[in-house]
């Protein structure tokens, strides 16, 4: 019996590829363990994509390593960071067995297959260039019965954004055949979930590459013709959202009214210099109309501070976009300079304590708006998906909110009104906070 660790690094398309590798070691016989220090192997699944995640990758590895020295444990690091870094991450490591970058189920198997035939020859380094389409085993996903599920439609990215390194890690955009992401959603509703969460870098360009059109509308139709409570849409970039996907998701009951629809600025120029594919125009009358005509769908967004060359007045702007339009989540990132990336090379940095400075302003200002939209909920009844216990607390979500990532909901809970992870309640708000709502359990069907 051979026994591993896998740690996922990133985000969730990274870890849907943990769960496919996952799935391979136990289809190779290989046993999962909770823990590293007993672990025969440990394998990192690394992150590349900005330098703080380098950094926790790296961290994670050095971590592993020490298991190597103290009982020669076999290193396996895996995913974006040697994809990304290439010769430089591999000569900068040796202590490390293998090393293989992103799109690489087929050959992590005949890994697998040697190491149990004691015929691995190490270091194992196997980094292709990142438009290989590997085996794309979905019914072998591991997913550990968890009631959520990502449903990755699509690998890599063809914009170009100035500031991003995912196009220089995950290749161009590779649409996956419809039927086969429907196949998956079919596995993953019978393995238990309760909502579907379709990922990718860019969801509203599925299908141009494949199809030769747009095709997330009739995709996100089919998927939410399967028995599942909630799908859910994430990383939809603003140009190319289509009001028939808004309708749809606005008349669909089980298509939560949820839209994460990256900006990144509300600065034109800014826009410009990212080489973001909308105008702030376009942005502003998208969000106002999204606000006026679908009211109900709650948008969550990412920005991004102290883009090079960023003056206070940009700035201004993106604060005065917030005040108007409002959003339900914000996500923000301080701009991070990334080898590689054109951005990099620009000249007017903005000081690290400048992008704090933006940084914090927005996130005390969105502070205010959510504690606002969550106090105006008091007294509401909704639908709750419960994600975890805690002692006698039940922590759950609403369809406006996505896992991880978004607002929680605290329910007390006794023997007469509890439920478990991936079951919906019925709950009466009693109280908002910031990013936090309270509620109580009401013995209503959902
Ligand atoms: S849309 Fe832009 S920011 Fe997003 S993954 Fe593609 S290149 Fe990167």
């Amino acid at each position: 019996m051979i026994t591993y660790y896998l740690v996922n690094m990133g985000c969730p398309k990274n870890e849907v590829d943990g769960q496919h590798l996952e799935g391979i070691l136990a289809d190779e016989g290989f046993i999962s363990l909770p823990e590293p220090q007993d672990a025969d192997m440990i394998i990192v699944n690394t992150c590349g994509f900005i330098e703080d995640a380098c950094k926790e990758s790296i961290h994670a590895i050095l971590e592993a390593i020490e298991y190597k020295k103290k009982r020669g444990t076999t290193i396996i690091t895996v995913g974006c960071l040697p994809q990304r870094y290439g010769k430089k991450f591999i000569d900068s490591l040796p202590e490390l067995d293998v090393i293989m970058g992103v799109g690489i189920e087929k050959g992590f198997r005949s890994v697998l297959k040697k190491y149990k035939n004691k015929n691995l020859k190490t270091p194992y380094v196997q980094i292709s260039p990142p438009f290989a389409y590997g085996e794309y085993a979905s019914h072998l996903r591991e997913v550990k019965g968890n009631h959520f599920q990502y449903l990755k439609i699509a690998e890599g990215c063809t914009n170009q954004c100035a500031y991003c390194t995912i196009p220089l890690i995950r290749g161009p955009l590779r649409s996956r055949p419809m039927e086969d992401i429907l196949k998956e959603g079919e596995e993953l509703v019978a393995k238990g979930a309760q909502e579907l969460i379709l990922i990718a870098q860019d969801t509203t360009s599925y299908g141009l590459d494949l199809y030769g059109k747009p095709m997330l509308y009739k995709l996100l139709k089919e998927t939410a013709q399967l028995p599942v409570k909630w799908v859910r849409l994430m990383y939809a970039q603003p140009y190319n959202i289509t009001t028939d996907v808004l309708q749809l998701i606005s008349d669909k009951d089980n298509i939560c009214n949820y839209l994460d629809m990256p900006i990144q600025h509300a600065s034109h120029k800014i826009l410009k210099k990212m080489r973001r594919n909308e105008s702030s125009l376009d942005i502003e009358e998208l969000i106002l109309t999204i606000n006026k005509n679908f009211p109900d769908i709650a948008l969550r967004t990412t920005l991004m501070v102290g883009f090079p060359g960023e003056t206070e007045d940009n700035f201004s702007l993106l604060e005065k976009l917030i005040r108007k339009v409002r959003f339900t989540h914000i996500g923000i990132f301080k701009y991070s300079q990334e080898e590689g990336t054109d951005a990099a090379n620009l000249c007017d940095q903005v000081p690290d304590n400048i992008k704090e400075q933006r940084y914090n302003r927005l996130i005390n200002m969105q502070n205010e708006i959510s504690r606002e939209k969550l106090q105006n909920l008091v007294g509401e009844k909704i639908e709750v998906l419960i994600d975890n216990i805690e002692e006698n607390t039940l922590l759950g979500r609403t369809q406006w909110d996505a896992p991880e990532i978004d607002n929680l909901v605290y329910i007390e809970s006794d023997e007469k009104r509890t439920a478990k992870p991936g079951q919906f309640v019925k709950v009466k708000i009693l109280m908002g906070f910031e990013h936090e709502l309270v509620g109580e359990i009401l013995h209503e069907p959902t």
